[in-house]
């Protein structure tokens, strides 16, 4: 089959090319891939895969819907169906998996980290990582949704969600995951403030529905916060940029309120400004992919059409290293999209 995969690390160790076809193992069910969706994952895979356990050559992606061509007897899946891929691999034994919390699950693998992914024609994974892709989502845009959308979904509704009545500070919008927590904010009419460097992407933001955007080269973020919630300070810091925008966001918070990271682009070790989170009693956490459910749930607002994906630009399967570039340099508002056979 046709594949991206790396070789060796580095931008010159990616490859398209014939790559051997999936081996499906006992309870795997194979998929065509129609489109997968580039992730921040993918740019690290590529150069550094450090702490990630798989030789190389690997063929990325995570992110990915398509067309079953294989299951297993008494899956549920026959060939034909149309799906998107939860794609994480659960064990289904621990006690993580046992109460449906798949995120925590302790033996796991990955699509396009520590197993092969989407960008090829063919993956295999375990059947039950299939769900049904309703006919009213694009390729496209289910495309988008098990890394980025799904992750907003956790970070916003998953531990301590976000309530119509809240006000939420969304740091660094314009990426795949901050540009959906936003829509997520909107969808159930909470007040979101976005913060950017770019006047492009605040309006952008602004046009998708956020309340107020700050530009962070020109305006201090936290005092602006607090002219903007009358002193108070905002329910819930959406924080992926991390070690660059920290500060910022806990002296944005109310007290009692709670940030919440799925990421670290600028850095991961910031002043953990201890005094403040005790004083002001607040909570810090971290949140990666969703479970099963979440999942469907999510796919279920997406099918209604109370959120639609936002794609920046798609690419067929030999520009992906274009998609790649874009996503390295922070350009894209929402996602970019490889289009496999669609
Ligand atoms: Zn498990």
């Amino acid at each position: 089959m046709k594949a991206v995969y790396q070789e060796v690390r580095g931008k010159e160790g990616l490859r398209i090319g014939a790559f051997d076809d999936p081996r499906p193992v006992t309870g795997d069910a194979v998929m065509k891939v129609k489109a997968g969706g580039v992730n921040r994952i993918d740019l690290y895979m590529r150069d550094v895969g450090k702490g990630i356990t798989h030789e190389l050559p690997l063929v990325l992606g995570v992110d990915g819907a398509g067309e079953i061509v294989e299951a297993p007897e008494g899956s549920g899946l026959k060939a034909g169906d149309e799906v998107v891929l939860y794609p994480m691999a659960y064990c289904g034994r621990c006690a993580a998996c046992n109460r449906g919390d798949h995120p925590n699950c302790i033996k796991f693998d990955i699509a396009g980290e520590t197993r092969h992914g989407t960008f090829a024609e063919y993956i295999a994974m375990p059947a039950k990582c299939f769900v049904p892709k309703p006919d009213t989502i694009s390729w496209q845009a289910a495309a988008t949704l098990p890394v980025a959308y799904l992750t907003a979904w956790r970070m916003m509704f998953g531990k301590d969600a976000l309530k119509p009545a809240e006000t939420a500070l969304i740091v660094g919008v314009g990426g795949g995951v901050s540009s959906a927590c936003l829509q997520m904010a909107k969808m159930i009419g909470a007040r979101a403030i976005v913060t950017s460097s770019s006047a492009g992407k605040l309006k952008a933001a602004q046009a998708l529905g956020a309340d107020h955007g700050i530009n962070y080269r020109d305006e201090k973020v936290a005092r602006r916060v607090m002219e903007l919630t009358g002193g108070a300070g905002v329910d819930m810091v959406i924080d992926n940029v991390g070690e660059a925008s920290w500060g910022d966001s806990l002296r944005s918070l109310r007290a009692g309120g709670r940030v919440v990271t799925c990421g670290a682009t600028t850095g991961g070790h910031p002043s953990a400004d201890i005094q403040r989170l005790f004083a002001r009693q607040i909570a810090v956490y971290g949140s990666t992919l969703g479970s099963i459910a979440e999942f469907r749930q999510l796919i279920d607002v997406v099918a209604r059409g109370n959120i639609a994906p936002i794609i920046d630009n798609t690419y067929p399967m030999d520009d992906i290293a274009e998609a790649f570039e874009r996503m390295e340099q922070g350009e894209q508002t929402g996602k970019l999209v490889v289009e496999i056979d669609c």
